[in-house]
């Protein structure tokens, strides 16, 4: 072969594969090629990212549990979901749900939650945890190590979900203060999400055993979300001060702060609480906060918080206060008598103002404080917060946009823990690329239907839920049988 008909052939060859080079362009950029059929498509959504500020009617592709496509043309899928005249959103995160069952996950499912979180009493052993629900759960799952928890365990405590004995009422030893540190560090070695704390529920706890827990908290970047030592309005054991211990915590260690449910907290307060967080943040500290939209709040009648002086402390007598396993209100007679037996209750204590407030607030995060389903009267916020918070406050009070609303369950809550956990970046976020946790919904009738009196009501208006691209509800049912959710959890590091 001469020299020239040599570069003959590779100018042939080059050509030839530009050719197939550019094929292969044209066929990745036209949508109708089988290479380019999606698994599911949700076509004609009113798309809403709170990152991108995308509002806007377009078709979502979906292949391997992720986003692979958002476009204005048609998208060809196995399954498509029709979605004209529904918002379709990242799924709800939700920060703070105790009860952490099946039957609460098919609640939260119904909610718009993709992802159900326990975060505030957590749990003293993070791998057994994750491993009663891998596989087994319809949404995402995760938890923290629990400073409540390992205390029970480390002093005994006779309480079954907060404590009621020693871990509440004493003073740990130097030996207990060691093994309570020894186990928060392992949790979160296990790859807890955060560090739970519920200083009111541990009352006896020292300030230099809350500081040093922040201090672990600090070395692994996890988010400390705390149930502050105090509540309400009464000097000197305010909600103020109790916000004041944690703020000069996270001001003295770095932890990362999340104040949970600022307006039990506050009641009356809690704009001033609110204040003190924004506060903070604009002096570069990394403190977040939380609320439930409800004016009740749900605890366990044993807990430190019925400790003599509740009354003024909260501002509360014993009618506030419903027993949850037959919703009767309570008397000084049978306040002592469930005490004595321990359970939950329901407690009115949180002015609509407060409420309205933080729900309106777009620093203040949604998260349910969703309890155990103990008794026929719960809580109903378990079941409804996210419904409530979108039809209630934003469609009939118009307390807040749409868009803002679904930032502070979504977005804003997978930037809470995105730095401990960087699985957190792809969810919380219609993006190519993110997880295909995807929540379509009505918003002219989404609406919780959840109350005090029949608290086991699903929502309505939320027609379809995926997690991790598997539809978990579809056409407002729940799909049975299917189990796609995955353990939302920091890198191990041992
Ligand atoms: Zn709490």
């Amino acid at each position: 072969m001469s020299r020239s008909r040599v570069r003959g052939w590779w100018k042939w060859l080059g050509a030839m594969v530009l050719l197939v080079a550019g094929a292969g362009v044209l066929a990745g950029s036209d949508a109708s090629k089988e290479s380019d059929t999606y698994e599911l498509v949700i076509a004609n959504g009113r798309v809403m990212d709170p990152e991108s500020g995308l509002d806007a009617v377009r078709n979502v592709g979906i292949r391997d549990g992720k986003i692979a496509a958002i476009s204005s043309r048609v998208l060809e899928g196995r399954q498509t979901i029709e979605a004209r005249g529904l918002v379709a959103a990242p799924g709800f995160i939700d920060l703070h749900q105790h009860g952490q069952d099946p039957r609460n996950y098919q609640f939260k499912a119904r909610d718009g939650v993709t992802t159900s979180l326990e975060l505030e009493v957590g749990t003293d052993d993070v791998d057994r945890w994750y491993a009663e629900r891998e596989g087994k759960t319809l949404i995402n799952f995760g938890v923290s190590i629990g400073h409540i928890p390992v205390r029970m365990r480390v002093m005994h405590d006779p309480g079954t979900f907060l404590p009621s004995g020693d871990a509440a009422h004493r003073a740990a030893t130097p030996e207990e203060l060691a093994q309570i540190q020894e186990q928060v560090g392992k949790g979160l070695r296990r790859g807890a999400l955060a560090v739970g704390m519920g200083i009111n529920y541990t009352a006896a706890a020292s300030h230099a055993e809350i500081v040093d827990v922040f201090r672990l908290a600090a070395e692994a970047n996890a988010p400390v979300h705390v149930h502050l030592r105090h509540a309400g309005m009464q000097e000197p054991t305010t909600g103020l001060v109790g916000i004041e211990e944690v703020i000069a915590a996270a001001a003295a260690t770095g932890a990362p702060l999340h104040v949970v449910h600022i307006t039990s907290m506050g009641l009356g307060d809690t704009p001033r609480l609110i204040a003190m967080v924004e506060g903070a943040r604009k002096q570069g500290l990394d403190v977040t906060t939380e609320c439930y939209p409800y004016t009740a709040g749900s605890t366990s009648l044993e807990s430190a918080i019925f400790d003599p002086g509740w009354q003024a402390r909260q501002g509360i007598t014993y009618k506030d206060i419903q027993w949850v396993k037959t919703g009767e209100r309570l008397t000084a007679e049978t306040f002592e008598k469930y005490r004595k037996e321990g359970g939950s209750v329901v407690v009115f204590s949180i002015p609509e103002d407060a409420v309205r407030t933080a729900v309106a607030n777009p620093i203040v995060m949604i998260a349910s404080d969703g309890m155990p389903i103990t008794g026929a009267k719960v809580h109903p916020r378990g079941q409804g917060t996210f419904s409530r918070v979108l039809g209630h406050y934003v469609r009939e009070e118009k307390a807040l946009d749409l868009m803002t609303a679904l930032r502070k369950m979504t977005l804003m809550p997978a930037q809470r823990l995105e730095k401990r956990a960087p699985m957190f970046k792809d969810e919380g976020r219609i993006r190519v690329g993110a997880d295909a946790d995807i929540t379509v919904f009505d918003p002219a009738h989404v609406i919780d239907k959840a109350t005090y009196d029949e608290p086991l009501q699903y929502s309505e208006g939320i027609q379809f839920v995926l997690v991790n691209g598997v539809p978990v509800v579809k056409d407002g049912q729940l799909v049975e049988g299917v189990f796609p959710g995955r353990a939302a959890r920091a890198p191990l590091s041992q």
